[in-house]
């Protein structure tokens, strides 16, 4: 509650207290980073952290801080080695390891899963930001008397979360962090087939669902398409860029009630929309984001940088401090805002788009494969360096294997193809679609974003609406 309380005071800041604001939070950290990580103390050795401009400081990047997760902490007691044994073993994932931090990891699609560890006001203030700064108007008095209401007769409202099966997902414990007798929570694995979706949604009625952008976009379709029939007041989306024509679709099928967010495990929160529905406010009192081009020199307002630069004002543990995130935004300033905040928006996001794999079935039926159901097992095998699906028809996929250690071909394919079948299997494909298995020396990057693209699905072979 303290922290709703103190995100609902913050967001009245604007102007040159709103800098000041900043300013200090910054200060602080800096301070506290140069004092207690030798990491930081080494790299800003010579500056003066007091004076210096944040723009003065070298940028970090993410194998930086994960090759030196021991010295970047702030906490002696947090140990790499030690912390990925715990994530890897059957560890308390909703609870605070030491009783103090939440350990967070990366998801496949920007490589290999990396860990993170944030500290408990850091956390609650994150997820606060998220909640209240999205508030759509539904959320009136009324409807609290009716949560209430529903509380003592034993019915709350429910909350369905379409999520990655991977354990330590920031989504994951976050949506979990509400007790049960509030909000039901429903969590549905990204990797469960979309009619068994449909039928879990329909029997538990949500008032708000959370989930990736492009499965929105495919609930959509079976909304409209009559299989699908739930009223949600809220739909939360993240995690990937929504298209334009998915928005429409999605406003099309559930009414104006999409709000995107835009997080990253690297900061809980630092963009949600409003109930202007014209852009994401940056929560300014938690991050400060540069928008530069590739050299790193920052871009005028409303034209798009190549990358992002992110300081998290808000977390001690593990301080974050002008690290890049390859996000394309542009930031643009909207002081007339009707939902009151100042914040400065994004418009949209670019990059991270991520492609959905239509399977057919033999009876003709399709399913949807998200990347994520790719990226939860292919991520967790440590003989893979890096790896690539493609899709060559309605009926079959081509995964391209690159070994961490050449000479083990046949037990790299077997460990893959089992760990393939159990997603299929899952996903109700099992013997209705073909795979190959090909290991090679490297995969070729994107022509055009000079990236790896890890799943890339036949364009021809989409759903029409
Ligand atoms: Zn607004």
């Amino acid at each position: 509650m303290y922290y709703f309380a103190k995100v609902k005071w913050n967001s009245r800041l604007s102007g040159a207290r709103l800098e000041a604001y900043r300013e200090k939070k910054m200060r602080r950290l800096l301070g506290h980073a140069v004092r207690h990580s030798p990491f930081y103390r080494d790299l800003y050795r010579g500056i003066d952290v007091s004076s210096c401009k944040l723009e003065d400081l070298p940028i970090t990047k993410k194998e930086m801080l994960y090759r030196n997760f021991d010295d970047v902490v702030t906490d002696k007691r947090l140990r790499l080695e030690q912390i990925e044994r715990e994530l890897q073993g059957e560890g308390d994932v909703l609870g605070f390891y030491l009783g103090r931090y939440k350990l967070y990891k990366t998801s496949g699609s920007t490589g290999k899963p990396v860990v993170f560890a944030y500290d408990k006001s850091a956390t609650l203030y994150g997820i606060a930001c998220n909640i209240i700064r999205s508030t759509l108007k539904w959320k009136t008095m009324g409807f609290y008397f009716r949560m209430a209401f529903r509380i003592l007769v034993r019915k709350p409202y429910c909350i369905a979360t379409i999520v990655t099966t991977g354990r330590y997902n920031a989504t994951v414990s976050n949506v979990s962090a509400l007790p049960n007798w509030v909000l039901r929570n429903v969590v549905l694995p990204v990797t469960m087939p979309v009619a068994e979706m449909v039928e879990t949604l329909n029997a538990s009625q949500p008032i708000v669902l959370v989930g990736y952008s492009a499965i929105m976009e495919v609930l959509a379709y079976e909304q409209l398409g009559g299989n699908l029939h739930i009223r949600p007041k809220e739909l939360k989306c993240g995690g990937e860029p929504l298209s334009l024509k998915g928005r429409q679709v999605i406003n099309r099928a559930f009414g104006d009630c999409m709000m995107e967010v835009y997080s990253t495990t690297e900061s809980l929160a630092l963009a949600s929309e409003c109930v202007a529905h014209k852009g994401m406010h940056i929560h300014e009192d938690a991050v400060i984001l540069e928008v530069v081009d590739d050299k790193g020199k920052p871009v005028p307002e409303g034209t798009f940088g190549s990358k992002v630069l992110l300081t998290n004002l808000l977390n001690r543990v593990e301080p974050i401090i002008r690290y890049e995130i390859s996000d394309m935004i542009s930031t643009v300033r909207d002081d007339a805002c009707p939902c009151g905040l100042k914040f400065r928006k994004i418009p949209r996001v670019e990059g991270r788009t991520m492609d959905i794999v239509w399977m057919k079935r033999k009876d003709g039926s399709l399913e949807p494969l998200h990347p994520f159901c790719f990226y939860d097992f292919l991520e967790e095998i440590q003989e893979l360096k890096r790896y690539q699906v493609l899709q060559t028809s309605e009926k079959s996929i081509v995964l391209y294997l690159v070994p961490l250690v050449p000479g083990q071909d046949d037990r790299l394919k077997s460990i893959v193809a089992r760990e393939l079948l159990a997603m299929l299997e899952q996903k109700r494909l099992y013997g209705e679609i073909e795979y190959t298995l090909e290991v090679v020396h490297d995969i070729p990057r994107d022509k055009a974003s000079l990236k790896f693209k890890p799943v890339v699905a036949l364009a021809d072979v989409v759903r029409a609406p």
